[in-house]
């Protein structure tokens, strides 16, 4: 079997990038574990876009018109708006219906199996991968699409991403006083560097955060948060963790190399959320990787125009994102507090109902003409996000 294209990772981005390109070339997934989905390492909530560009009948849990953001002195802004601001989806299903989907476009998956590394010639690439013993394989083109832990993405050098968080939570049997509402918690001893969330999907509650890095395990922290919101004894349903890649890494491609997805760092880093940048990204992938496979242009500066296709497409969000997280991990919770007053006003509420979760950062050029004094919190950093 000599496949066009070695996608590795059946995960939403790997599955999406293989249902665009199977139709027109033989493509040959490879995915570790033993199912799609499993284990879930996510809390589930998208926009209605992802659903759009997930294309499948992907199961809603819950769905969501607002948040109630929390600050570490109390204060709570509560945000609503007439429209559904976000879905909760069951995730295990959601990438089990688009490895399907990528099996009905034509696309192969081999299950249990583990890509281990590969080498590249000007005649293809040559992987090697386990299935019990180690085998290898030959193709034309490789997508990394194997996660924020990417072994792909290593083979490009030194591209890790600026940093990663890590991620817990625990799915309770309870039920809040607001069904249709997301509590988020910010606070550097409720989540520092990051923010906690408790979610209602329908059924249960997910209660979870992420705390950067150097703050160690978030098992503490998550311990801390369910005695604060009385629900230590819970019970819990189930429970996830991961990590997630922010900042970027510094490449997307390489000599017949291509990565998607948390791989390649597309991860908003205001949320966390990878699934809206990678399946927009999927799009410039099939496009790129279709043009060098019918062109046999499969070189790395060749494969460069897919790196500028992916960031017009998301890469603002990106960037501005990620300044926005620069300013936010260095509030003191004093400084949080003095956010809070500032935002805490009937006016306000119409810029924050507006917001995306797709496009959060979006918000802070509007916040900051409206509310000026919010340039103090980091003249530079929030100023540059008021230029073009
Ligand atoms: C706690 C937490 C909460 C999150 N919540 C949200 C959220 O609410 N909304 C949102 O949009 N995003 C969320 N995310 C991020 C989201 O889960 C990821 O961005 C998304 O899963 C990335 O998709 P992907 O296809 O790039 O990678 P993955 O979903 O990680 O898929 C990668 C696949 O590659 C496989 N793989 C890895 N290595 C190999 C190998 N060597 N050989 C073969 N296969 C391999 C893995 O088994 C996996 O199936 C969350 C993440 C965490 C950790």
């Amino acid at each position: 079997m000599n496949p066009d294209l070695v996608v590795v990772g059946a995960g939403p981005a790997g599955c999406m990038a293989a249902s665009l390109l199977a139709p027109d070339h033989q493509v040959c997934l490879l995915e570790d574990h033993a199912v799609s989905g499993e284990p879930v390492q996510c809390t589930g909530l998208v926009s209605d876009r992802v659903l759009r560009l997930a294309g499948t009948d992907c199961p809603v849990l819950n769905s969501i018109y607002g948040a109630r953001l929390h600050f570490p002195g109390g204060g709570t802004i509560s945000i609503r708006s007439q429209e559904r601001k976000a879905a909760v989806i069951d995730r295990a299903s959601f990438d089990r219906l688009l490895a399907e989907k990528a099996m009905d476009a034509g696309a192969e998956i081999l299950y249990s199996n583990r890509y281990i590394d590969h080498s590249v010639s000007s005649q293809g690439v040559n992987l090697r991968y386990r299935q019990g013993d180690i085998r290898d394989m030959q193709t034309r083109l490789l997508v990394g699409a194997d996660g924020q832990n990417s072994a792909v993405g290593r083979s490009l050098g030194n591209n890790g991403p600026k940093e990663w968080v890590r991620g817990l939570q625990v799915d309770l049997d309870v039920h809040g006083d607001r069904p249709d509402m997301v509590d988020i918690f910010a606070g550097n001893e409720v989540a520092p560097g990051f923010f906690a969330w408790s979610l209602p999907c329908g059924d249960f509650t997910r209660v979870g955060l992420c705390v950067s890095w150097e703050h160690g395990p978030p098992n503490i922290y998550l311990r801390r948060l369910l005695d604060s919101l009385q629900l230590s004894d819970a019970k819990v349903l189930r429970r996830h963790n991961g990590r997630i890649p922010l900042g970027g890494r510094p490449r997307s491609y390489g000599d017949r190399v291509l990565l998607i997805g948390d791989a390649a760092g597309q991860v908003k880093p205001v949320s966390g959320g990878g699934l809206q940048p990678g399946l927009s990204a999927a799009r410039c992938l099939a496009l790129t990787a279709r043009e060098a496979l019918e062109n046999d242009r499969l070189d790395s500066k060749s494969l460069s125009v897919y790196e500028r296709r992916w960031k017009k497409a998301v890469g603002k969000e990106l960037r501005n994102g990620y300044r926005l997280r620069r300013v936010y991990v260095r509030l003191s919770d004093d400084k949080m507090d003095e956010a809070f007053h500032i935002l805490n006003r009937d006016d306000v509420m119409g810029i924050l109902q507006d917001g995306d979760i797709d496009h959060p950062s979006s918000l802070a050029p509007k916040m900051i003409r409206h509310l000026p004094s919010l340039l103090r919190f980091s003249p530079q950093l929030l100023g540059s996000l008021l230029r073009p």
